[in-house]
């Protein structure tokens, strides 16, 4: 069985709505996986209900990250089991820098792998991983002593939320649309950095509307999504080939909807 495997999913909005509508995804460590799709297709709901918010209701099928049934897990379990997600629109933290901020996350995976007792990161420790972590990611270290995303550009927020990644070491890592608002030297920088942390121990889901960042960051599978559903998979190619010819050939017949 895959690390994460989801089959059959289905989810829906509070009010009901189906969004997903049967999604099969099995991805392991040393694997990049692209999910492609147009806007409103349900793919930052995919990405939002794998992490537990509360607002994505999965009705049907299921989730199993390593052998567990995530459903079941709450977000923190499932962050401290090894899931991360690279949020589409980063929120800021006013009052927690990114230090603390990074501190308190890595301390609390720590507690959940020592079976519930404090195990802290050493400081010295801590420093020496961030400032490596920093220099490799281009991450400017005026950026550490400052509140989490209060007041950074976009490309700052992308680059934290790698080096979050960096730091955490999770084991899946699912980034919503990591590349959007970002300029080219930024998005080199943050597709290094995915494809520097993707390996044995971790596998990636790059959720993404353009191929822009599959020229940096090499699938290994593209699944194209289209209304709730994977409605093709291939290779590397299948991204050249949507960057080519768009989605209109994966569009259903339009029944009206109109797209956001
Ligand atoms: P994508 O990330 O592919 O652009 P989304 O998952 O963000 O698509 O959205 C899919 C559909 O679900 C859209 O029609 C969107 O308006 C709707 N939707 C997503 N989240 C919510 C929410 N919290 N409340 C209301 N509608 C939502
Ligand atoms: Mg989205």
């Amino acid at each position: 069985m895959a690390l994460l495997e989801l089959k059959n999913l289905h989810i829906a909005l509070e009010d009901g709505t189906e969004i997903v509508k049967g999604v099969d995804l099995a991805v392991n460590p040393n694997e990049v996986h692209a999910i492609m799709g147009p806007n409103g297709s349900g793919k930052s709901t995919l990405a939002y209900a794998l992490m537990g918010h509360p607002a994505y209701e999965i009705t049907e099928g299921e989730v199993v990250f390593d052998g567990r049934n995530l459903v079941e897990m709450g977000a923190d379990e499932r962050a401290q089991a090894g899931l991360f997600l690279a949020f589409q629109y980063p929120h800021a933290i006013p009052g927690v820098t990114v230090t603390s901020f990074l501190r308190s996350a890595i301390n609390a995976i720590r507690k959940a792998r020592a079976g519930g007792i404090d195990d802290p990161i050493p400081i010295p420790e801590f420093r020496k991983e961030l400032l490596a972590q920093m220099d490799r990611l281009k991450v400017s270290r005026d950026l550490a002593s400052r509140y989490l995303n209060d007041g950074f550009s976009g490309g700052e927020k992308k680059r934290i939320e790698i080096l979050q990644m960096a730091m955490l070491k999770p084991r899946i890592a699912i980034l919503d649309e990591t590349d959007s608002g970002l300029d080219i030297d930024a998005l080199q920088t943050v597709a290094r950095g995915v494809k520097e942390v993707v390996g044995p121990a971790l596998g990636a889901l790059v959720i993404t509307h353009y191929q822009r960042i599959l020229n940096y960051i090499e699938p290994d599978f593209v699944h194209v999504f289209v209304g709730g559903r994977i409605v093709e998979e291939g290779g590397p190619e299948l991204a050249h080939k949507l960057e080519a010819e768009g989605y209109e050939a994966f569009t259903p017949v339009a029944v009206g909807e109109g797209e956001s």
